[in-house]
């Protein structure tokens, strides 16, 4: 097995082994461009360490053999006392990762040798600057000295002189800096700097494998789902110089613009400078055109090798470059991050530059990125004072009067008053609060936080781990250096950068959604050029994608916008909707009913509004599929809450005023309570106890579709039972069914075509699959529920509990609600799919659960076959885009 690669041998498809700095370094090298010569240490290297606690045996001959042929190329050996070579160790993981090792520049420094480096450079000042670099990079990070010790020696170093910036500290200051900075790894590190170059070297090396295993490495990996094993590479790269004076420097920059996608020169540069200090903000950097001005040749060919990056890797790179004395040396490239709507932007402009094709550029968007530009956003035209910065949990555009407890933002959401919760973090007693507040503000906490989880899982705009806000929950209030919040000051809150605001920023509707929804106003240049680009990739999707997007609706007014966003139809209406507010004194009726006649006076009673309810839908679905459920949650849910009514008996009976019906109904009440309502008297069981309900309610369907055809409308009604777990309970309900349709059809004079099918919800209706088939026309998959009997947890129970915990031991990546999880739910799916097929070739397939419009969700029901998904109107647009990335 070889561990190490010369800058020549690998390519940028290599990154899993040589990371992604080892993989662009060799393919700029490989493209020609000015890099300086060096070799990255594999990935398999690391993880061998990592796995042992020991280097490979090879990797010492390897790494020598490597770094001799650098040394004859470069003409002198590293840290050679007369003309020393120098080279940076940069660690560099498959995925660019916070919390890794800190890059270490001119190793190969010693005593000896820094008196050569200043002799060749004819510069002194330079060879000292670079050694005190070292010494104080190489301390920090490989031998863990505390890196402010450095800081404040140099401070009181250039406060000892009156000066203010580093350039001005001369090579007699700087050669004093090195002795102190020399004392200083010696006192703190317990160990003296390490004058033999190689084992300078050595050290950083293994100091860069370890940092793969640093707590921040550890929580970052976990929370952007990266795996813990991948291991990292080193590049081991010959140092070049942008601190030898004005005509050196160093700098970064963007092919193009990050925000907005168009073409230009964006970037900083720093003259005499090295390294990170562009983006240390020590000096002031210039803006990358400047540099024409100051060395033309440079600029020149740096723009040239901008446009050959980006025709070469077809997309917005950045760069990091040195000049050293006029000669321009490139250290690093990458496709470069971008703004959600720069993704759109450029990807619509790749195509129009002919560098991508249609099916390229919707792999170049996501489905979280047009989600975020779907949001409300602040409109940053009016005037706002930022608080503070946090990590952007859940998105969205959120103001309120500040609140820092549960219980006054539960009292004053109730009297009418937007409020937003404060918190240090959250947790399970927050709930009430987290639910009554427009959003919520933790200073603690990152991304798998409580407070996080729960915000996500509720759509509630989120930011937490705003650590500069200091909350004093006691006092109500909290305080950034000066500024102090009481409670009910008006703050605002970005979900989608992590901003905090004080006062009230305006909220605009996202122009994403204006166009949508058709209503997408002329004027404002940038959204159009945004809104462009997202109907060009949008048409795109539509093109390729093989699963049709049906909504989760259960009125007009949610199907017609459904229908305005993309929705092919409605693959769940929740009948259960339909029985609140006034209606729902008439279930009760139907609960109470003693006799036959009772019941069936309830029953008529409701036939007439819900058959009006459907003709409404039909309508505005016209000419598209309508999935009706029939009632599915139990019934206790239409009652009265236990407590509270028992509570209020008691109290009519101590003053002898009981009223019959209240009495009635606590019996009722009592006789419906459950322990596991989840898993209780619901769904087809409803159907099967409850004489005339489920007829009723087929007879609504079918006497609305009847009225719809008759009015010359094409209504494409599907009826859904709910809870099945074996085909028995479906026939029972579909033979009832046929015979009210079959009157329906007869009294009404048409010919309805109505569909009948199920939800495959629980496992064994999912392992049954090809006998339930025989009684089902269509198949659709609950994934909410099924996720809830596979796993054998309730949503509502835990995700407020240890979900939190869950996440942060990496159990789950993100939670089996959010994103369906493959191996476990998935894989019934998948079998009960096959099975259903088998049974009947033409059985219809989708999924209506909440995971219908989660991309990577999204991408597995393409890939086992189903023909639809349905999700929330919301997320049609996010639905419809991931579908045609799965097919594209
Ligand atoms: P990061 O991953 O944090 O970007 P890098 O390995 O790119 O770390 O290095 C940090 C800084 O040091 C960058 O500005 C880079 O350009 C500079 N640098 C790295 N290697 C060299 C080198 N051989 N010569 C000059 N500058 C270098
Ligand atoms: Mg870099
Ligand atoms: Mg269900």
């Amino acid at each position: 097995q070889k561990f190490v690669y010369d800058f020549t041998e690998g390519n940028k498809d290599l990154k899993d082994l040589l990371g992604g700095k080892g993989a662009n370094l060799a393919e700029m090298t490989n493209l020609g461009l000015p890099v300086p010569p060096g070799f990255t240490i594999t990935t398999e290297a690391c993880k061998v360490y990592l796995d042992s606690g020991e280097e490979p045996a090879e990797l010492r001959d390897e790494v020598g053999a490597h770094l001799a042929a650098l040394e004859r190329r470069m003409g002198k050996t590293l840290g050679q006392a007369d003309d020393p070579l120098l080279v940076s160790v940069r660690s560099g993981a498959k995925f660019s990762m916070p919390g890794m090792m800190d890059t270490v520049l001119n190793i190969g420094l010693s005593d000896a040798s820094v008196v050569g480096l200043a002799a060749q450079a004819g510069d002194e000042r330079f060879a000292w600057d670079s050694y005190r670099r070292l010494i104080q990079m190489f301390g920090k990070t490989v031998l863990g000295v505390d890196g402010d010790l450095f800081e404040e020696a140099l401070e009181a170093a250039k406060e000892a002189k009156g000066v203010t910036v580093d350039v001005d500290l001369d090579a007699a200051d700087l050669k004093k800096l090195v002795e102190q900075f020399k004392k200083i790894v010696t006192r703190d590190a317990g160990r003296d700097f390490p004058q033999d170059p190689r084992e300078q070297m050595d050290l950083a090396i293994k100091a860069v494998f370890d940092s793969w295993n640093t707590d921040r490495a550890k929580l970052y990996r976990r929370q952007e789902r990266i795996p813990g094993d991948l291991g990292t590479a080193v590049n081991i790269c010959s140092m070049v110089f942008g601190n030898l004076g004005p005509d050196s420097g160093t700098g970064v920059a963007f092919t193009r613009d990050p925000a907005s996608g168009h073409q230009g020169v964006y970037g900083d540069y720093l003259q005499n400078a090295q390294g990170e200090d562009v983006v240390a903000g020590i000096r002031n950097t210039v803006a990358l055109a400047e540099l024409e001005s100051i060395d033309k040749a440079s600029y020149d060919q740096l723009m040239k090798i901008m446009e050959t990056l980006e025709t070469h890797y077809k997309d917005l790179c950045d760069i990091e470059f040195t000049i050293e004395r006029g000669q321009l040396w490139m250290l690093q490239t990458r496709v470069g991050k971008r703004t959600a709507g720069a993704a759109f932007r450029i990807a619509t402009q790749l195509v129009d530059q002919g560098l991508i094709d249609e099916a390229e550029a919707l792999q170049r968007v996501n489905g979280a990125q047009l989600a975020q530009l779907m949001f409300p956003r602040f409109d940053h035209s009016a005037a706002s004072v930022l608080l503070g910065r946090g990590i952007a949990a859940s998105p969205g555009a959120a103001v309120g009067k500040a609140v820092f407890d549960s219980y006054t933002a539960v009292k004053w959401s109730r009297s009418g008053e937007k409020v937003i919760l404060i918190r240090r973090e959250t947790n399970p007693d927050d709930l009430d609060g987290m639910i009554a507040a427009e959003g919520i503000l933790t200073s603690r906490g990152g991304k798998t936080s409580h407070a996080a989880v729960v915000a996500r899982g509720m759509g509630k705009t989120c930011v937490c781990g705003a650590e500069e806000i200091e909350v004093d929950t006691k006092r109500r209030r909290l305080t950034v250096g000066d500024t102090v919040v009481e409670e009910g000051d008006l703050v605002s809150v970005d979900g989608s950068t992590g901003k905090v605001y004080l006062g009230e920023v305006p909220v605009v509707p996202s122009p994403v959604v204006e166009y949508f929804e058709g209503r997408m106003h002329a004027g404002a240049d940038d959204a159009d050029e945004l809104v462009a680009a997202v109907h060009r990739i949008m048409a795109y999707a539509d093109r390729v994608r093989r699963l049709r997007v049906r909504a989760n609706a259960d009125n007009a007014e949610d199907a017609s916008r459904a229908r305005r966003f993309g929705a092919q139809g409605i693959g769940l209406c929740r009948t259960e909707h339909m029985f609140l507010g006034e209606r729902r004194e008439m279930v009760e009726k139907l609960i109470l009913a003693d006799t036959d006649d009772e019941r069936e006076a309830a029953l008529d009673a409701l036939l007439p509004l819900q058959k009006a309810d459907f003709i409404e839908l039909f309508e505005s679905m016209d000419g598209l599929p309508v999935t009706v459920r029939l009632l599915d949650p139990p019934l206790h849910e239409f009652l009265p809450d236990i407590t509270e009514l028992s509570v209020r008996v008691a109290l009519a009976e101590s003053r002898k005023d009981a009223n019959e019906n209240d009495l009635r109904l606590l019996q009722a009440v009592h006789k419906l309570h459950e322990q596991n309502p989840m898993l209780g008297l619901r769904g087809v069981r409803l159907g099967l106890v409850i004489p005339g309900l489920f007829a009723m309610q087929v007879r609504a369907i079918a006497e609305a579709a009847a009225h719809r055809k008759n009015a010359k409308g094409d209504p494409r009604a599907e009826i859904m039972i709910p809870l099945v777990g074996t085909v028995q309970e479906l026939e029972i309900v579909r033979e009832e069914a046929d015979r009210v349709i079959a009157e329906v059809e007869e009294a009404t004079g048409t010919e309805l075509r109505l569909k009948i099918g199920t939800m495959i919800e629980l496992p064994r209706a999912a392992l049954t699959a090809g006998q339930i088939a025989e009684a089902a026309q269509f198949f659709s998959f609950g994934t909410n529920d099924l996720t809830q009997t596979v796993w054998g947890f309730s949503r509502d129970d835990v995700e407020a509990s240890f979900f939190t915990a869950y996440l942060e031991k990496g159990i789950f990546g993100v939670s089996p609600f959010e994103t369906i999880d493959k191996d476990g739910v998935g894989a019934l799916v998948r079998s009960a799919v096959e099975a259903g097929r088998a049974t009947r070739p033409d059985l219809k397939l989708g999924i209506c659960g909440e995971h219908g419009g989660d991309p990577e969700s999204v991408h597995f029901f393409h890939e086992v076959g189903l023909d639809y998904v349905s999700c929330s109107p919301f997320r049609i647009p996010v639905a419809r885009l991931e579908a045609g990335r799965a097919a594209a």
